[in-house]
């Protein structure tokens, strides 16, 4: 509606039967006789319309092309159910000397190198063009721990909600959790004057509100760079805004279920197929972990941690380091910082005795192995399994130097997973009630270091 409000011609084609035939015909003749210079087009469209293809095709021999592919990150992201997304690296093809504009708001170094492969490009021939900084210095950053029951969790929202009483958005996984939240919300705030807009976080939403001042994840989101888009909506205004998110680990499932769901239990009938479904479900775990890391960790200020997640570490851009060193000072965990008394304590042998019982009892090729399992062992708790208390390395009397309460060492257990140091993955598994599913994280080993 703007463009044409700025008296640029332009239309729009995409694949569905509401747009009759002859309108498409009508916007191709307009568009080779120059009258429209911007087409809007879906990959859908693009990849169904052999005809639009060859009109692209002649145009390129005697005319000046340019594509924009808007939200390039898609062609990774919706590779498995919209594979008209990589239908795109058609483009080349059709047009080789055109010129192709990528944009962008959330790209992480190796998921571009991904994109241009799955496009047909040389990575070494796309310059890169960046936002002066990643960081938003007016947000600040909250991680709470959800509590065991619904009822506790949307009271704190609305606690939230309160202190903060203007323009808020709350983000839910589920359809089900929003409508839920809503009307909690109604009920407790109906004499407020307080805007909130409940909305699920699965594709994100085109908000453009100058005066947002908090963002809620009542569930987590399904991954960093969509918590980047999503608290990225508030404080547009420039002034201070709040990004809570209440974690509960247990979330996973309901992440996994949204992103993997359907496809964690089947296999593909194809080779091609079966490959790209294992891909996409480490890709999917491997987002879940940065997730799962980012709302555990103590130790890195939030803001530190976002930043550095989009910073790409190679001399294809500078980075500067200032931008990336200092702690925000506002996060929860700067704050918990300020509070704590600081305790340093060297952890050298503690950890190296830690990676050694999960050597040990990985080595033993039982059971799956678990955190608990790990943790017990080092701490030679009575709840430990009777099988690990045969143990040496449980028997054997612990050196004053590497005692650590079972609270540190879940600590230096999560730490040390952070780091790559300890091997885990995720396994779900479908329950006999449809959609739920179990899960465990399963220790694998100890890193080789590679
Ligand atoms: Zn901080």
């Amino acid at each position: 509606m703007e463009m044409i409000a700025a008296r640029i011609l332009c239309a729009g084609l995409y694949a569905s039967d509401d747009q009759p035939l002859n309108f498409q015909e009508q916007v191709f003749t307009e568009i080779s006789s120059g009258i429209i210079c911007i087409l809007f087009i879906t990959p859908e469209k693009f990849e169904r319309n052999a005809q639009f293809r060859t009109l692209l095709k002649n145009m390129a021999t005697f005319q000046g092309i340019h594509f924009i592919i808007d939200e390039v990150h898609c062609v990774k992201n919706y590779a498995y159910f919209r594979e008209s997304w990589c239908y795109l690296s058609q483009l080349k093809t059709i047009c080789p000397t055109a010129l192709i504009l990528m944009m962008t708001a959330t790209l992480t170094y190796n998921n571009a190198r991904d994109i241009m492969t799955n496009l047909g490009l040389d990575f070494s021939c796309v310059k890169i063009i960046h936002g002066a900084t990643l960081k938003r210095d007016e947000l600040i950053y909250e991680i709470i721990k959800k509590k065991e029951y619904r009822e506790e969790n949307l009271k704190e929202t609305i606690t939230q909600i309160k202190s903060i009483p203007e323009c808020s958005i709350i983000y839910c996984a589920t359809q089900k959790d929003c409508y839920e939240v809503a009307d909690f919300l109604r009920i407790n705030l109906r004499d407020e004057n307080i805007k909130v807009m409940v909305a699920t976080n699965a594709f994100g939403l085109g908000i453009n509100m100058p005066d947002v001042c908090l963002v809620i994840h009542y569930t987590m989101p399904l991954n960093l760079s969509n918590y980047i888009q999503e608290t990225g909506r508030a404080g547009r205004d420039g002034l201070s805004a709040k990004c809570i998110l209440l974690y509960a680990r247990k979330d996973v499932r309901v992440l996994y279920n949204i992103v993997a769901g359907e496809r964690e239990s089947l296999t593909d009938i194809t080779t091609k197929g079966e490959e790209m479904r294992q891909v996409y479900l480490m890709e999917c775990q491997k987002k879940i972990w940065e997730i799962i890391f980012f709302c555990e960790t103590k130790y890195e200020c939030r803001q530190n941690a976002l930043t550095q997640y989009h910073n790409w570490k190679t001399p294809l851009l500078e980075i500067q380091s200032s931008t990336i060193e200092s702690s925000c000072g506002k996060c929860d965990v700067c704050q918990l910082r300020a509070k704590e008394k600081l305790i340093v304590k060297d952890m050298k042998m503690p950890a190296l005795k830690l990676l050694n019982v999960v050597e040990v009892i990985t080595g033993l090729g039982s059971n799956i192995i678990i955190a608990k399992d790990v943790v017990d062992i080092f701490c030679k708790s009575k709840s430990a399994l009777p099988k690990y208390k045969e143990l040496e390395i449980y028997r054997k009397e612990q050196d004053a130097e590497v005692k650590l309460t079972n609270d540190e060492a879940k600590r230096l257990f999560n730490d040390l997973v952070i780091r790559g140091m300890i091997l885990t993955d995720i396994i779900l598994q479908r329950g006999k009630t449809a959609g739920v599913f179990s899960w465990t994280f399963p220790v694998l080993g100890v890193s080789d270091g590679t």
